[in-house]
């Protein structure tokens, strides 16, 4: 927990909907356990097939009364032309340095969509430039003590899964927040990926993912680092 008022967990990504669709039940089950939780969208998501930046950003905010967020900042940077710049490294990490958070999720590496690629990469670079005590911005150098990629359909080097059994619900509630994207026309329920209803695929998925781990339903994430064993009899990992 933050010895301040900073934020457990920040999660960033390039569009509203990223969080909730990848990441979502990993957020509410970390605000039922009482944690502080925020999310960063870089963009307003203005240039989606449907809807506008005013629509997004209502159904942003619905999503995140959902998901239980203490805290939501949208960046505005362009939708689909985020770029690698220093300029936007800095921006995300004056968001870094005012909400200080102990855990930042970022979207895996391994992308299709270019601003999802920018934003892992400009997001890992933001935690450690906020921690620089000469930075050109505002605020208290601060570097969040864990940053963990989340998995995004095509990755599949976890190094922990999440039980969101009890959240799983909640997580579509809170991508349901998004009608003009995941509303019931025919349209909407496709534009995810060309005859793919985005609710069937996160139910296969995160029951997939479950399966590894014996639960019903889980979410992935990667994490750089190696994890130090102090007594791997003790390592809370079940053998199915
Ligand atoms: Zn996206």
């Amino acid at each position: 927990m933050p010895d301040d008022n900073g934020l457990d967990v920040l999660a960033i990504a390039a569009h509203p909907d990223d969080v909730e669709i990848t990441c979502g039940g990993f957020m509410i089950r970390m605000a039922d356990l009482g944690r502080r939780t925020g999310v960063l969208d870089l963009t307003a998501g203005e240039m989606g097939t449907l809807g506008d930046e005013h629509d997004r950003a209502a159904e942003a905010e619905a999503a995140a009364s959902v998901m239980g967020l203490a805290e939501r900042h949208n960046l505005g940077l362009p939708d689909s032309a985020v770029s690698e710049s220093q300029e936007n490294k800095l921006k995300i990490a004056s968001v870094i340095r005012a909400v200080r958070p102990e855990l930042v999720l970022l979207p895996h590496w391994e992308q299709r969509h270019p601003d999802h690629l920018v934003c892992s990469r400009i997001g890992y670079d933001a935690c450690f430039l906020a921690g620089l005590k000469k930075l050109p911005i505002d605020g208290e150098p601060f570097r969040p003590r864990k940053v963990a990629f989340v998995s995004y359909f095509r990755n599949a080097d976890y190094s922990f899964l999440v039980d969101i059994s009890d959240q799983f619900e909640r997580k579509c509630e809170a991508v349901a927040s998004y009608k003009s994207q995941f509303g019931q026309t025919v349209t909407a329920k496709t534009i995810f990926q060309p005859g793919l209803d985005i609710y069937d695929l996160m139910r296969t998925r995160a029951a997939q993912l479950g399966q590894l781990v014996g639960v019903a339903y889980a979410e992935a994430f990667t994490i750089k680092e190696h994890i130090l064993v102090d007594d791997p009899q003790k390592m809370p990992v079940r053998s199915l």
